[in-house]
């Protein structure tokens, strides 16, 4: 049996520029027994190498080839829907660097696309040329659809939030590409090398990773490092397979058990080939 690991990262490796503990110990673990794993980003601001970088500094030893952003899916959506297409973008170089790479034309007049990302840079004109575009035809793309983003002072605006007021002004809804969006879930897996069954998504927020990792079929694991309290699970229609109030708890065998007997059973996985699997690794 083989396994494969999509790992959120804000809220799940580290919370405000701080490693949550055990989180570097469980990624040399993955490295160390060559399991596949790719960190996934709904932060369209930086590009791979970028969002490597960081994490090496957080002292988590990986390479660009681990990260895996929303502003690479969307990048790549594009691509395959209309090859060598121009955009009109509100982002940074995350996203103009994913959407170069991926033979588009950066534009500031009649684009085919305007591409919504997070950034700081943001102004009211580049909002009113957004709002005249896509009145026009352009059609809307969000990297991701989150409303808010966790900082150090508490939240700031997300590019949901961002995108809503396009939205308001033209009557048109973007197409968010980011978890939870099966577009970028499917990607990531297909990256990943893993089918359905083998791939395992592990995140903080039930609205993104969770969702998304249960409608492709993907096995979840929450973890409450981040955004979402035990307590908050009665209000979800859907459930994650595991919750851990940790990472770390990926390698103690007795939080494990714990949480793991817990898990429905599947004609093509049941809990105890996930357990075994996960001791005879970690
Ligand atoms: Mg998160």
């Amino acid at each position: 049996m083989k396994k494969g690991f999509l790992i959120d990262m804000d809220g799940v490796v580290y919370r405000s520029n701080r490693l949550v503990p055990g989180a570097a110990d469980f990624i040399r673990t993955l490295l160390k027994q060559d399991i596949p794993f790719l960190f996934l980003t709904n932060n369209s601001q930086r590009t791979r190498r970028d969002v490597a970088t960081k994490v090496n500094r957080l002292g988590i030893p990986v390479g660009e080839e681990h990260i895996y952003t929303c502003a690479m899916a969307t990048a790549r959506f594009l691509a395959q829907h209309q090859e060598k297409g121009t955009a009109f973008v509100i982002g940074e170089g995350g996203l103009l660097n994913a959407l170069h790479a991926n033979g588009y034309s950066i534009v500031d007049k009649s684009p085919d696309y305007v591409v919504v990302g997070e950034g700081r840079t943001l102004t009211f004109e580049m909002l009113e040329q957004a709002v005249q575009m896509v009145a026009d035809g352009a059609k809307l793309i969000a990297t991701n659809l989150d409303p808010n983003c966790p900082t150090d002072r508490g939240i700031r605006p997300g590019c949901g939030a961002i995108v809503s007021l396009i939205e308001a002004a033209t009557g048109i809804k973007a197409f968010g590409i980011g978890k939870p969006n099966p577009v970028m879930m499917r990607f990531a897996r297909k990256e990943l090398g893993m089918s359905t069954s083998e791939t395992i998504m592990i995140g903080d927020t039930m609205e993104t990773d969770i969702l998304g990792g249960v409608q492709m079929g993907y096995r979840t694991m929450l973890v409450l490092t981040g955004s979402t309290k035990r307590e908050d699970l009665v209000n979800y229609a859907y459930q994650p397979d595991v919750v851990l109030e940790s990472i770390a708890d990926l390698c103690s065998d007795q939080r494990l058990t714990q949480e793991i007997s817990t898990v429905r059973n599947r004609e093509d996985d049941t809990p105890h080939d996930l357990q075994e699997w996960i001791k005879s690794h970690c």
